[in-house]
C-alpha cells in the first residue's frame, strides 16, 4: 500500500507514546456543568430552559440560532442553576448554561430510529442536527449543514480524517482501536446521503495496527477503502488531507464539496452513528488528558460541559506544577491560564507540560534560511506574511496570499530565529476576516 501525503509540513516530536495504550476511561462528573452557548462555528444556540427547570440526559437545553449554528442537549439529569457569562479556553467570557448534577442520570425517552435504508435524506439530516453535532476535530462547523450539499451525486470521497496528527493527542486512536464498527457504521450513514461517493478512512502509517483493523473490517465493504497516509504534520488538515487522497487542490474561496469531497473527523463519525442509528444526541467525546507534567495521562469519556479540573484529577493530577498548559494540541490549541472551564464538543485534549520552551527563546532577526517557506503547505512566504502582519500592511497581506495561511504553526516551529510567524499571521487574519463579516 503506497503512502499518500501533501507538500512541505514537519516532523514535530509525537508524545503519543504517553497515553497511546492507555484505555478509554469512562468518568462522570462531580460538580456542575457548563455550556456554553457558542461552542460552534455560526450564530450562538438559544436557551430553551431558564433557572430552575429540571432537565433530564438528553434534552435539549438550547436551540440553533441560525441556519449556521447547532443546538446542546444536556449531557446529565438535574437543575438548571443559572444562565450567566462563563470563561472558555479561548479566555472569552460566553453566555452559559449552569446545570446542577443530581447525579441520577435520568434519562429523557428517546424513540430509536427506523432502519437507516428506510430513512430518507432529510430525515437523516434531521436526526444529525437535533443531534447538536459539530466538527469535533477542532473546527465546530455544524456537521448537518456541511452534509446539505446542494448536489450531492457530485460527492465522490467522504473522507474520515483519522490522521490524528496533531503531537501528544491520542482520542481518536483509542477510538479507532476499541470502536471500531462506530467509526465503520457512522460512514455508512454518510454514504447514504451521497450514492456515488466512495468512503475513505484516512490514517496515518503511525497507526499501522489500526489501517490493518479497519482492512480487514471493510474487507465485504466495496464503498469503503482504508487509505495509509504518511506521517507528517498538518496532515489532518482538511486541505492537506484532501490532496493526499484524492491529489486535488482547494483553496479558501472554495469548499470541499467543490472538489467532490466531504471530511469529517473520526468523533464526529462517531457522533453521526450514535445519532441515526441509536437516536443519541451529542452529549459525551473521548479527550485525551496528557504531557509531563500529568501523573497519569489517559483518555477518558467525558460528558460535555464537565470541568477540566476534573479530568486533571481523573488522570492522577499535576505530578510537578506545569508551566504551560494547552487546550488541544500544542501546534493548533489555546495556551490556558487556569483549568476551571468547560469541556466542549471541541474539546480534544489538555496538553500540561512542565516547560514551556517557547516562551524562552527570543525572536532575533530574520537570516532568510527560506525554512519556512519550505514546510509552509499552502506554499506562502510565512516571513514576509509576519513582516506585513506587524506593520498591518493589509493590501500586501492580501496581495501575498496571507488568507490562505491553515494557522498550522509550521513555519514558527521551524524558524531558528523563533520569529512569531503563525502568531503574526494568524492575528491578522482574524482582523481581515472581522472586516469581511462587518
Ligand atoms: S504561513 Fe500559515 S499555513 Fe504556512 S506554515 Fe505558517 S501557519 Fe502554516
Ligand atoms: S524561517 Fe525564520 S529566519 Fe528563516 S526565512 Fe523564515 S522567518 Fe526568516
Amino acid at each position: 500500500m503506497t503512502r499518500s501525503t501533501f507538500v512541505g509540513g514537519i516532523h514535530p516530536y509525537e508524545g503519543k507514546e504517553l497515553s497511546k495504550d492507555k484505555p478509554i476511561q469512562d468518568i462522570l462528573p462531580k460538580n456542575d456543568l457548563v455550556y456554553p452557548l457558542s461552542q460552534h462555528i455560526g450564530a450562538p444556540a438559544v436557551p430553551l430552559v431558564k433557572p430552575g427547570d429540571k432537565v433530564l440526559v438528553g434534552q435539549k437545553i438550547a436551540e440553533a440560532g441560525g441556519f449556521v449554528s447547532a443546538c446542546i442537549c444536556s449531557a446529565v439529569s438535574g437543575t438548571v442553576k443559572a444562565i450567566e457569562q462563563r470563561r472558555v479556553v479561548t479566555g472569552d467570557m460566553v453566555s452559559s448554561i449552569v446545570i446542577e448534577n443530581d447525579h441520577q442520570y435520568e434519562e429523557k425517552e428517546i424513540e430509536k430510529p427506523r432502519p437507516l435504508e428506510d430513512l430518507s435524506r432529510e430525515e437523516i439530516i434531521t436526526y444529525i442536527k437535533e443531534a447538536g453535532i459539530v466538527g469535533m476535530g477542532g473546527a465546530g462547523f455544524p456537521t448537518h449543514v456541511k452534509l446539505s450539499v446542494k448536489e450531492p451525486e457530485k460527492i465522490e470521497y467522504v473522507i474520515v480524517n483519522c490522521a490524528e496528527c496533531e503531537p501528544y493527542l491520542t482520542s481518536d486512536y483509542r477510538r479507532m482501536v476499541e470502536e471500531p464498527d462506530k467509526i465503520i457504521q457512522g460512514l455508512q450513514v454518510v454514504l447514504s446521503l451521497f450514492p456515488n461517493a466512495k468512503g475513505i478512512l484516512a490514517i496515518e502509517d503511525n497507526k499501522q495496527d489500526c489501517i490493518e483493523l479497519f482492512k480487514e473490517k471493510t474487507v465485504d465493504e466495496p464503498r469503503i477503502l482504508v487509505k495509509k497516509l504518511k506521517t507528517k504534520y498538518p496532515q489532518g488538515a482538511e486541505r492537506s488531507l484532501i490532496y493526499a487522497v484524492t491529489k486535488r487542490k482547494l483553496d479558501s474561496t472554495r469548499l470541499p464539496a467543490d472538489v467532490g469531497c466531504v471530511v469529517n473527523n473520526a468523533d464526529t463519525i462517531v457522533a453521526v452513528c450514535q445519532a441515526v442509528i441509536h437516536g443519541r444526541p451529542l452529549m459525551e467525546r473521548i479527550v485525551t488528558i496528557t504531557g509531563d507534567a500529568i501523573k497519569e495521562p489517559g483518555n477518558f469519556r467525558v460528558k460535555i460541559g464537565t470541568n477540566y479540573s476534573e479530568l486533571i484529577e481523573a488522570a492522577g493530577g499535576f505530578k510537578s506544577e506545569p508551566e504551560k498548559i494547552i487546550s488541544g494540541g500544542p501546534m493548533m490549541g489555546f495556551g490556558i491560564f487556569e483549568t476551571d472551564l468547560p469541556t466542549t464538543k471541541t474539546a480534544s485534549a489538555l496538553v500540561c507540560l512542565t516547560r514551556d520552551e517557547v516562551s524562552l527563546l527570543e525572536p532575533t532577526a530574520c537570516i532568510n534560511c527560506g525554512r519556512c517557506l519550505e514546510v509552509c503547505p499552502a506554499r506562502l512566504m510565512p516571513n514576509k506574511l509576519s513582516d506585513f502582519s506587524a506593520k498591518h500592511k493589509e493590501e500586501e497581506f492580501l496581495n501575498y496570499y496571507g488568507m490562505e495561511c491553515v494557522e498550522c504553526g509550521c513555519c514558527s516551529y521551524v524558524c531558528p530565529a523563533k520569529r512569531y510567524l503563525a502568531q503574526n499571521i494568524k492575528s491578522m487574519r482574524k482582523l481581515m476576516l472581522g472586516k469581511k463579516k462587518k
